[in-house]
């Protein structure tokens, strides 16, 4: 009976529909299992996933890294930030209305809480270079290298406008079989998680 209902329904549901609810529920899935990754284990990933990172000629030649500053439940990236900011110029995004805008990261001490409580550098200075490599968190990726946000897009545009290599990291678990996409979703050009590196 169920099945008959659900099937009636379908045909009131758009394709965009059914694809944001696909997202959606893995957004879900994977929000309960970051609930149970303790913080060592979060740091033992992350010092996996840089320690490959900082491998990669793509990175060693690298100028300029766009990274994001983690919160509480992402792949943590502070310590990584502290270790490079003298030798490479770090950028990371701050939201502005419905673009994502790059700024350059210069101390903990200048920065400040902007959309969703996510510390963002501030300083007068707007001007910075474009990016060598992204470095981007998401919620889930596959190996075709496709990446799930948190639902705003605001990676996608942002992608559209830069040429630089372009890297999700994130945890294990965070590796699935299949993320739902659309045409607007930009693929990555690699995932890297502790024990797998998509290429
Ligand atoms: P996320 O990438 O954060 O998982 P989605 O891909 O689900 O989020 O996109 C969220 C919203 O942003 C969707 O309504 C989508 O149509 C819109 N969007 C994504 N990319 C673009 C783009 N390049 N231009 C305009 N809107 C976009
Ligand atoms: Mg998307």
């Amino acid at each position: 009976m169920n099945k008959f209902i659900n099937t009636f329904i379908g045909y009131f549901r758009s394709d965009s529909d059914v694809l944001l609810d696909d997202k959606n529920r893995i957004r879900h899935y994977i929000k309960d299992l970051k609930r149970m990754n303790s913080e060592l284990q979060k740091q033992k990933a992350a010092l996996d996933v840089f320690t490959k990172i900082e491998l990669m000629p793509e990175f060693i030649n690298a100028k300029t890294v766009l990274i994001y500053w983690s919160t509480a439940s992402e792949l943590p990236t502070q310590d990584f930030i502290s270790k490079w900011k003298e030798d490479k110029q770090i950028l990371l995004p701050i939201v502005v209305g419905e673009q994502m805008q790059i700024k350059r990261f210069t101390s903990i001490e200048k920065m400040k809480q902007g959309y969703l409580g996510i510390w963002e550098p501030y300083s007068e200075e707007s001007m910075c270079n474009e990016p060598d490599i992204i470095i981007v968190p998401g919620v889930a990726f596959d190996r075709l290298k496709n990446r799930l946000g948190r639902g705003k897009g605001y990676y996608d545009r942002y992608f559209n406008q830069s040429k630089a290599q372009k890297w999700g990291i994130g945890f294990d678990f965070q590796l699935i079989d299949s993320v739902p996409i659309n045409e607007l979703d930009v693929p990555l050009d690699k995932i890297i998680t502790p024990s797998h590196c998509v290429e």
